[in-house]
């Protein structure tokens, strides 16, 4: 099984890279479209760009490209700000919906932002807002458990450590019939493992673009809203760009239209425009044929490293069967850390998460059969030969 479409990146031929879960690769294109977006459209067309080159229309624009990966229908999803501050703002539309009740559920596979951001928020509001955290495996009795006193679900579809997925229609469905409202954040989701958003009757989601969709570096997250709230909910911040007539320089706050009203301040219009070309990758790319081969690539990575490596000590974290994980295997190590760095230093980049954990993102847009075969083999010449037990090696940067 070859890679879906490798020659749309920019990847050297002897790198296997595993950590497109974390930050995508550069799709061939971007360097150039952004050569032109700053020549072109910023230095000669100036102020002017934000209507020649409609800027100023871009986070929905890049919005409704995103939304066909994620099931969602065209002016349902607008690309803007980070993703923590999306969960904020969708979090508090969502409480707000569900005015007499006050527990917001979530699991500890949740990624620690989205819970930080939530209790943030719950406690600013002041309005008595519990966060109850359960174990992800826990997560449907606790809907049952919280009864009418469930607001909102606030989940990540796929675990950012194990890789674990939840069942999204099951779990909205449970949702539902509890009468709460249900907020996915599919970071480790949109454009790895198809996601139903408009089937599934979710109502509110976030996600990054810099990770599965490769926009690059901090480029900016984006959110959903089902039609039905975005055009009733109540902004959290509500900026001149969420604004009805922003130009109408009101001194008064009207929301715009649906979801515009996500939108906060001025779109960070290279950060899209890198965004916008990155996404060309996925022209004439499915999702269920991306799952097809990302299970492939995982159950080959899976089996061959318990076949390759197994006399090592390692335990595998990511859910066996293909239905129940995403497009990552992770394993525990002793020495974790200190392995991923030995494997890095031959070229196959996956990355660890404390406390003994090593992460590996298969991509089938640019990794076949033979690179995951290469990496189990690269991952056994590191553990037969003690590789990882140098100095080197165990040190910790800061960001890792
Ligand atoms: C990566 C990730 C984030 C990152 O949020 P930023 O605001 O972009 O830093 C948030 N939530 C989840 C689940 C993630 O995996």
């Amino acid at each position: 099984m070859e890679a879906l479409a490798r020659d749309r990146f920019e990847l050297a031929d002897d790198l296997i890279y595993l950590d497109g879960n974390s930050l995508g690769p550069l799709p061939r294109g971007v360097s150039q479209r952004m050569a032109e977006v700053i020549q072109t459209e910023w230095g000669a067309s100036l102020i002017r760009g934000w209507n020649d080159h409609s800027w100023i229309g871009m986070p929905g624009r890049v919005g409704d490209r995103i939304a066909r990966l994620i099931g969602a229908g065209l002016g349902t999803v607008m690309v803007t700000d980070s993703t923590s501050l999306n969960v904020a703002k969708v979090l508090s539309a969502a409480v707000d919906l569900r005015p007499q009740r006050r527990v917001v559920l979530s699991d500890s596979g949740n990624f620690p932002t989205d819970l930080y951001m939530a209790q943030g928020l719950l406690g600013a509001r002041k309005t008595g807002h519990e966060l109850r955290i359960v174990a992800p495996e826990e997560v449907e009795a606790a809907i049952t458990d919280a009864g009418d006193d469930l607001a909102v679900v606030m989940l990540t579809h796929v675990d950012y450590r194990t890789g674990r997925m939840h069942d999204m229609p099951s779990v909205t469905a449970a949702t539902h019939a509890a009468g709460a409202l249900s907020l996915w954040d599919l970071a480790h989701s949109a454009g790895a493992v198809p996601v139903d958003l408009t089937g599934d009757d979710v109502d509110f989601a976030v996600g990054c673009t810099y990770k599965y969709l490769n926009g690059g570096p901090g480029s900016p997250g984006f959110a959903y809203a089902a039609p039905q709230h975005a055009a009733t909910m109540t902004p959290l911040l509500s900026g001149w760009m969420g604004h009805a007539s922003p130009f109408a320089f009101d001194l008064d706050y009207q929301p715009a239209e649906g979801v515009e009203r996500l939108r906060v301040g001025t779109p960070p219009v290279l950060a899209l425009s890198a965004l916008d070309a990155a996404l060309d990758v996925w022209d004439g790319i499915e999702m269920a044929a991306v799952r097809e081969a990302s299970v492939g690539l995982t159950t080959a990575f899976i089996e061959g490293v318990e076949d390759r490596c197994g006399d090592h000590d390692l335990q595998l974290v990511t859910p066996r069967d293909p239905a129940r994980r995403g497009s990552q295997v992770s394993f525990a190590h002793p020495a974790a850390y200190a392995v991923v760095q030995a494997l890095i230093a031959d070229d196959v980049i996956g990355d660890f998460r404390a406390p003994d954990v090593m992460r590996f993102g298969f991509t089938p847009l640019y990794l076949g059969l033979a690179e995951v075969e290469e990496a189990v083999e690269r991952l056994r010449t590191v553990l037969d030969e003690r590789r990882w037990d140098r100095a080197a090696f165990k040190v910790r940067a800061a960001v890792t």
